[in-house]
């Protein structure tokens, strides 16, 4: 195998302490009712990191009447704007100063790059904390003409409680799609971890107390699913739902809302993406952003870039580079300089991801890269490159969340766009070409929430994401993810002297 990893068997020592391992709930670190706790593991080994406080029915309602009490009571929805503001500015300052730590414990719990950890992702939790701070000052409302001698002004209001329950492959940037727009509105949350990765969003939480944020209006819970993320969904005291995770418990989630008090709920899904490369690009390129786009923090992503199409006229030369761009790739302990993937998040993702690859070598793809696991520690995985793949396969259909790579080819664009269309997702497409009016083509045709043209994994905060289809509903990040946490509220009074 060729890439120029180190050995997985010896682990760096983390340069980073667990702080953290109870539940916040109320402005206050605490143990589970219950004082049961589970094991949070390292993926570069399979060792227990840290026993985390489980979080179950009992300690999501504590949460809840924590999140009820500080938005009723306030001072949170109260707050002047200006100062609600402000402290969201701190809690940016304060992250940023602590990003090394953050990253570190990031990275030893979920297993990404610390390069990557440390350079965009915690400098990114900064950034969108501090757009939502920007915001936060800045939410209007708006007056409506009406017939008749009435004056009508429509106020945007908080929701109040959100229930909010994110996945383990972004732990830190799900937290701040979440609690960012969720708090600059004058919501109060109590916010559900992942099972996998508690650790950094207790760190951080703690963060947001030190910078201002009052007692009960950011309650952190980390336990599983069906336990404390189920009882969350069907508390009938929250007042909205923000969930990020697979489709599966996404449609759970959803009846869950429905059957209690019919909470509305945003739903951020899986994907299988079309990355289309057209005969005109620039294959060098397409290569590495093909690349990119589906190995990029372990193929781990929800829009990974899962199913390369490739125009029939540089198939060949894309297939040959992208073979040799996938065994450089340097696989290896996510704390070592240089290294671009570590490990899968744990066994049962390892595990997932090679039955895939083996449904993909008998199903009669050409294995040309990979295929195996890397080392003989933890859950690391050589990056794979399939050819020949037809639309059919396991590995063109189903979310793989994994480094395999599955390249495709195409004749025209009519072609490519009915088969990139023919899937239950539409998370996010990829288009790689230099002529503009196949971009705007295809741009268009495309059924997918988010369209990358000659780039991919492009994340400002500005920027609205989400699905068609069955990868999900509603939008996150930019002015679209305030919508979600405001409640529209009508106001008539009659006019004594229409005439002004
Ligand atoms: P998952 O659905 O198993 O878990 C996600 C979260 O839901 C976790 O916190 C989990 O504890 C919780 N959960 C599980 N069962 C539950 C239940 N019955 N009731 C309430 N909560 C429950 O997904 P995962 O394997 O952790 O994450 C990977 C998936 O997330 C992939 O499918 C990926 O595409 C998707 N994802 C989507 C986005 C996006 O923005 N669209 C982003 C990241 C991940």
């Amino acid at each position: 195998f060729g890439t120029s990893a180190v050995a997985a068997e010896e682990p760096i020592t983390p340069p980073v302490e667990v702080k953290h391992t109870q539940l916040l709930i109320n402005g206050k670190f605490v143990d589970s009712a219950s004082g049961k706790t589970f094991p949070t593991l390292d993926p570069r080994t399979g060792e227990v990191i840290a026993h985390v406080a489980e979080g179950e029915a009992e300690d999501i309602n504590r949460a809840v009447i924590a999140a009820r009490k500080a938005f009723d009571e306030g001072p949170w929805p109260k707050m002047s704007p200006y100062k609600r503001s402000m402290i969201l500015y701190r809690f940016a300052d304060l992250i940023e100063k602590h990003n090394d730590e953050i990253a570190a414990l990031e990275t030893w719990d979920n297993g990404k790059p610390y390069q990557q950890a440390v350079s965009v992702e915690i400098p990114m939790l900064a950034r969108l904390i501090r757009y939502y701070a920007g915001w936060a000052d800045k939410i209007h409302g708006l007056t409506a003409q009406a017939d008749g001698a009435h004056h009508v002004q429509v106020l945007h209001e908080p929701y109040g409680v959100a229930g909010q329950i994110i996945p383990w492959n972004f732990p830190l940037l799900m937290f701040a799609w979440k609690v960012g727009p969720a708090l600059a509105c004058g919501n109060t949350i109590v916010l559900k971890t992942a099972e996998q990765t508690p650790l950094s969003a207790l760190y951080v939480a703690r963060l947001a107390l030190e910078a201002g944020l009052p007692p009960g209006v950011l309650n952190v819970v980390s336990g599983f699913g069906p336990t404390a993320g189920a009882s969350l969904a069907t508390h009938m005291d929250v007042d909205k739902l923000a969930f990020t995770g697979s489709t599966d418990t996404g449609k759970i989630v959803l009846e869950l809302a429905a059957r209690s008090n019919l909470k509305p709920v945003t739903l951020e899904l899986g994907g299988k993406s079309p990355f289309i490369v057209c005969e005109d690009a620039d294959v060098d390129k397409a290569v590495e952003m093909a690349h990119f786009a589906l190995f990029f923090n372990q193929g781990q992503c929800c829009c990974a870039g899962s199913r390369t199409f490739v125009h029939e006229k540089v198939y060949d030369e894309f297939l040959e580079k992208s073979k040799a761009r996938a065994l450089r790739r340097v696989v290896g302990d996510p704390f070592k300089k240089g290294v671009e993937q570590g490990p899968q998040i744990d066994e049962e993702q390892f595990n997932k991801i090679m039955h895939y690859i083996r449904s993909g070598l008998d199903s009669g793809a050409t294995l040309e890269a990979g295929g195996d696991r890397f080392g003989t520690k933890g859950y690391y995985i050589q990056p794979t490159v399939f050819s020949d793949v037809k639309d059919d396969m396991l590995i063109a259909k189903d979310e793989i969340f994994g480094p395999v790579q599955s390249i495709l080819k195409f004749k025209d664009l009519d072609e490519v766009v009915r088969r990139a269309n023919a899937t239950r997702y539409g998370l996010a497409a990829g288009i790689f070409t230099n002529n503009l009016d196949t971009a705007n083509t295809l741009t268009r045709a495309l059924r997918q929430g988010t369209i990358w043209i000659n780039c991919f994994d492009v994340f400002d905060a500005a920027i609205p994401f989400g699905g068609f289809k069955m990868s999900g509903q509603g939008r996150e990040k930019g002015i679209h993810s305030l919508r979600n946490y405001l409640q529209v509220k009508a106001v008539v009074t009659p006019l004594k002297n229409p005439a002004w």
